[in-house]
Order: structure tokens, then sequence, then C-alpha cells
């Protein structure tokens, strides 16, 4: 009985954290994310803000997210690493513009430690990738409006 009680209770503290015991272990960019934080580390040196990705101790991870509704994650610990965890379920019936979307997001709060901005026009469109998902703006990414979007996201 004992040991069930620990077991959930460290189930709990890893849903909390998001993941378990990573603070410490070698960090690793899943392939499939390490595409859209190349191309994150480009459109921000197109507008002349340059990253150095080998100064962040950053791990990206493509797992299940316990949490309904959440769609990615960046987490900071206390020794200055930080990690984005993109839910599986999610990320496998996303696009590729909504898969660079998520990326670019928790990139805004891992890289530019950026906050949320649920700025939104006229019409209710969010005005900014870093839009919370709870607010009132309708995110509309697209082709016409990414680049708009990217100079919002990358303004120093
Ligand atoms: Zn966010």
């Amino acid at each position: 009985m004992k040991i069930k009680k620990i077991n959930i209770t460290l189930i709990a503290i890893c849903l909390i954290l998001g993941s378990c015991s990573k603070e410490n272990e070698t960090k690793i960019i899943e392939a499939e994310l390490q595409i859209y934080i190349d191309l994150f580390v480009s459109e921000a040196s197109d507008r002349a803000i340059e990253i150095d990705m080998s100064e962040i101790n950053l791990g990206a991870y493509i797992e299940n997210i316990e949490q309904n509704g959440t769609l990615g994650q960046c987490i900071s610990y206390s020794d200055g690493s930080k990690e984005i965890v993109i839910d599986e379920r999610s990320w496998e019936r996303l696009d590729d513009l909504e898969k660079e979307y998520v990326v670019f997001h928790e990139l805004g709060h891992c890289v530019l430690d950026r906050s949320h901005d649920n700025t939104q026009d006229n019409n209710g469109t969010c005005q900014s990738i870093m839009q919370s998902g709870e607010g009132q703006c309708q995110s509309r990414y697209n082709l016409n409006n990414r680049s708009q979007l990217l100079e919002e996201l990358f303004k120093s």
C-alpha cells in the first residue's frame, strides 16, 4: 500500500512538472523539432537577431502531455536549462504551418523570454504568436500574415 502511495505521488509530481527527472540529464532535441528550431534561428537572423542555440541548454521533446488541451510547454529549470515539450497526439494532427506555430510559440517563451500577448485587431484576429490560446482572439496563422506575425515575434 505504501509503495502504491509513493507511486501515485511521483506521478502527480511528474504531471505538475510536465516531465520527470530530465533536469540533470543531457538535453536532447528531437529531429522533428530541430527542423523548426533551425527555421526559428534563421527567421530571427533574417530580422537581425542572432540566436546562438549552443548558449542555451535546451531540450525539445514530443511526448504525451496529460493536461487536456495543452499543445506545448516551455519548462525552465533552476539550473538555467529549459525544455520544450510538445503533445504527441496533437502534433500528429498538425500541418507544417501549425507545427511551426506551436514550436515558435514555445521558443518565444524559452528563447526570447516572451510572455503571453492576446492583443487582437478589429476582426478579433490575434496579433501575436504569443497569444495564450485562452484569450478572446482567434489565431489565424497563414502564409498571408506569417511574416507580419514573425516581425512581431522577434520585435526587440
Ligand atoms: Zn504560451
